[in-house]
């Protein structure tokens, strides 16, 4: 039976007093290829403990694929293919014996679409990570687990008195702060958020992003964005991909959010952050 509990520890996803330290992930040498099409070239980036890293460039410049590297996706796709490697704590996620659904539990995504299941309901859809995972858990574990993740995704006061109700029935925002909820509800050390407020309205975004401020104190969270206010106003640290003419994406510069903004080392970087391409 699936209702046994076991594997979860008492500490919650949503506590301000985690316990144990926040991770860091940390991509060496990353190179991608779609079959013989190269996308990605030699892209190394620590994404710091605590810390939210934004990730900003131009559209076809790698960083979905950057970001499907980070939690294993990027091998469902048939033609795909990668080298360097990406260690989560200092492990090395690929490892031939590390399985590949650790790596989905440890490093939780969220895409631009809100995705949740339609017609399961919020409740359901919150606790629907958690089989996928490997993760067991009691039906008191289980409400514990939907009240706390959807309390750190800021949607537990709208739907607690209607938490049988179907996902689908809820606006975009709330959508997709229940997509983060079930990311969160498997409790990962790393969060990856690709493009989470293009779809959504601004005071959705405005909502999200103040969620965003409050995570980053339980897990540590990488976020493409192509909204350079938001990139500013949500993260401390900053990575620039470009690819051009036909060459695979690379980073061009990385640094402290604030200084990339304001004093770019690069040209480029510059155009980019200011509108020009
Ligand atoms: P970004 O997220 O920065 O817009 P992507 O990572 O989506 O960039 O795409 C990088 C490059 O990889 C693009 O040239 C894109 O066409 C190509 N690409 C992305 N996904 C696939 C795929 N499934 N098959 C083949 N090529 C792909
Ligand atoms: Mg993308």
């Amino acid at each position: 039976s699936d209702d046994v509990t076991e594997c979860l520890p008492h500490t919650s996803v949503a506590t301000a007093s985690r316990s144990e330290p926040l991770s860091v992930l940390e991509a060496r040498g990353i190179s991608a290829w779609f079959g013989s099409h190269k996308v990605l070239e030699e892209v190394s980036l620590t994404m710091q403990a605590g810390k939210v890293t934004a990730l900003i460039g131009p559209s076809g410049c790698g960083k979905s694929t950057f970001l499907r590297i980070l939690n294993r996706m990027h091998e469902l796709v048939p033609s795909a293919s990668l080298a360097g490697e990406v260690l989560l704590d200092g492990d090395d996620i690929y490892d031939r014996d590390k399985k590949l659904q650790d790596a989905r539990r440890h490093i939780g995504m969220v895409f631009q679409k809100p995705n949740p299941f339609p017609a399961m309901s919020i409740y359901d859809n919150v606790v629907s990570g958690l089989k996928l995972t490997g993760v067991r858990a009691s039906r008191s574990d289980k409400d514990g687990l939907v009240e706390r993740s959807l309390t750190a995704a800021g949607l537990w006061k709208e739907v607690k008195d209607r938490l049988k109700q179907p996902g689908g029935g809820l606006s975009g925002g709330q959508q997709q702060r229940l997509c983060i909820a079930r990311s969160l509800a498997v409790r990962p050390k790393v969060l990856l958020m690709d493009e989470p407020c293009s779809a959504l309205d601004p005071t959705s975004t405005r909502v999200i992003e103040e969620t965003m401020t409050e995570l980053q104190k339980e897990v540590t969270i990488v976020i493409v964005t192509h909204n350079m206010q938001q990139a500013q106003r949500v993260s401390q640290h900053t990575a620039f991909f470009l690819a051009s003419l036909g060459t695979p994406g690379a980073i061009v510069e990385h640094g402290d959010t604030d200084a990339m903004f304001s004093e770019p080392q690069d040209e480029r970087t510059w155009d980019y952050v200011n509108g020009r391409f």
